[in-house]
């Protein structure tokens, strides 16, 4: 067999190719059907990861895009974290600095050598410092959040409750004595809080001392003025004499010499009653008895008595009154007088020869009022606010008058005041001035 099969024939071999070359044909077909399927299956394939490739790309960039955006804003976060914590470095420095403030305002309060009372819009106090509760020697809660009819109660604030009640909102200064050998002068101040809430505060200082040395001051010059004015008194009657010719004849001479001493010694006496007068004042025991009289009357007294000066200094010198019969007035008479020779003697004295003084009197239904207008020096514009004030004198005046007190209108003012009336004067340097005062129609 084996031989047979080893000696196989050439047709038979032919066939066995043909065979073979089927069967590859066939193998290689389905080679190209399983690659061409293969082929399909892929193309798929690469399509979806084309596909899912894309969405990675669009994930990657919208991821970025988020990690971008999420960068900003983290950013943005820092940023107003560190905004934030300025602003709030920054408040807590205010808070500190006002906590500063209110500790040294409480301490200038607390340490202030007055006293302090702050009144709310309800009039109820609402804060005091220890110098209050020493003054009225009363505890601060014992006063806090009483109102003034409350604190009117207490003897030891109504003095001054009573005077800030009175006083209203206006700004005031006053003295009041709250006890013996204890002077306050009260000022209250109207403060503005909030929305239009109108708060007081009542500042309280302490002036005893000041007041003891005043009256202290007024004693020693009363008593010198008393002192002085009988020494005065006797010169005054012995030159008399003299130049009467009482103690014998006297030369021209010795008559000049003795004139002059007696023009002295008469401006001292004048001196020494105007400090009587202001010691008066201040010692509030100036004005006595008081009487009905037509005003006029008293004015043609004192008129009278300058028409020699006039005469003297070649001054014009008028008195105007007008024709309807002027109604009484209550007055001290004597006092009234000098008020009246206070503003004639000024007028003549600083007005020079040639010029003209006018006296004039009128009144209406409430009051009389008197003026004394003159040609002369007037008084300069920024010394006219202190021309009633004790002691003053312009420098215009004391160049044309070197004598004078400058009491002469704080007298008069004082006179005035005290009857009720009012004083005041209007003036220009150079062209001259007028002193009005009127007094109340009695009624
Ligand atoms: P005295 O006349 O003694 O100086 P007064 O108190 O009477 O004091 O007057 C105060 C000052 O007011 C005067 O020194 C003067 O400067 C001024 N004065 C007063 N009256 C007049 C006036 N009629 N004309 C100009 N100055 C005047």
């Amino acid at each position: 067999m084996n031989k047979v099969q080893r000696t196989a024939s050439p047709l038979a071999k032919r066939n066995a190719g043909v065979k073979e070359i089927k069967r590859l044909r066939n193998t290689l077909r389905v080679r190209d059907l399983e690659l061409a399927e293969l082929k399909k299956k892929h193309a798929i394939d690469l399509q979806e990861l084309d596909k899912v490739a894309k969405m990675l790309v669009q994930r990657d960039l919208e991821r970025s895009q988020i990690t971008e955006k999420r960068e900003d804003e983290l950013k943005q976060l820092k940023e107003s974290r560190a905004a934030l914590l300025n602003i709030l470095e920054d408040a807590q420095a205010a808070r500190k600095f006002v906590q500063e403030e209110k500790e040294k305002i409480s301490a200038i309060i607390a340490n202030l050598s007055d006293g302090l009372l702050l009144f709310d819009a309800q009039d109820r106090l609402s804060m005091v410092n220890p110098q209050t509760e020493k003054i009225f020697a009363v505890k601060e809660q014992d006063l806090i959040g009483k109102t003034i009819p409350q604190l009117a109660a207490f003897p030891a604030t109504r003095p001054v409750v009573i005077l800030v009640k009175n006083e209203g909102e206006k700004i005031f200064r006053k003295e009041i004595k709250l006890r013996e050998k204890m002077t306050l002068e009260v000022t209250t101040v109207p403060l503005t809080i909030g929305k239009n809430q109108l708060w007081t505060l009542v500042v309280l200082h302490d002036v005893t001392r000041e007041k003891l040395i005043e009256e202290m001051k007024t004693e020693f010059v009363s008593l010198s003025a008393h002192q002085l004015r009988t020494p005065l008194s006797a010169i005054k009657w012995t030159l008399r004499l003299l130049l009467d010719g009482e103690l014998g004849n006297i030369t021209q001479e010795q008559r000049g010499f003795l004139e002059k001493t007696y023009q002295s010694n008469e401006r001292m006496i004048a001196l020494i009653n105007d400090l009587l007068n202001v010691t008066r004042i201040e010692e509030g025991r100036y004005l006595s008895r008081r009487v009905l009289i037509e005003l006029e009357q008293i004015l043609q007294i004192v008129v009278n008595s300058y028409k020699e000066e006039s005469k003297r200094t070649n001054i014009g010198f008028k008195l105007e009154v007008s024709k309807e019969p002027l109604p009484k007035v209550l007055v001290d008479l004597e006092k009234i007088q000098v008020a009246m020779q206070n503003l004639l003697d000024n007028a003549f004295r600083y007005t020079r020869a040639g010029g003209q003084v006018t006296v004039s009197l009128k009144s209406d239904k409430k009051e009389v009022e008197l003026s004394v207008k003159d040609s002369g020096v007037g008084i300069p514009k920024d010394q006219q606010e202190k021309v009633f004030s004790k002691f003053f004198r312009a420098a215009n005046a004391v160049r044309i008058e070197a004598e004078g007190s400058g009491l002469g209108l704080f007298i008069a003012k004082n006179i005035v005041e005290s009857h009720g009336g009012r004083i005041w004067f209007e003036s220009e340097e150079g062209k001259g001035s007028t002193f009005y005062f009127t007094l109340p129609v009695a009624g």
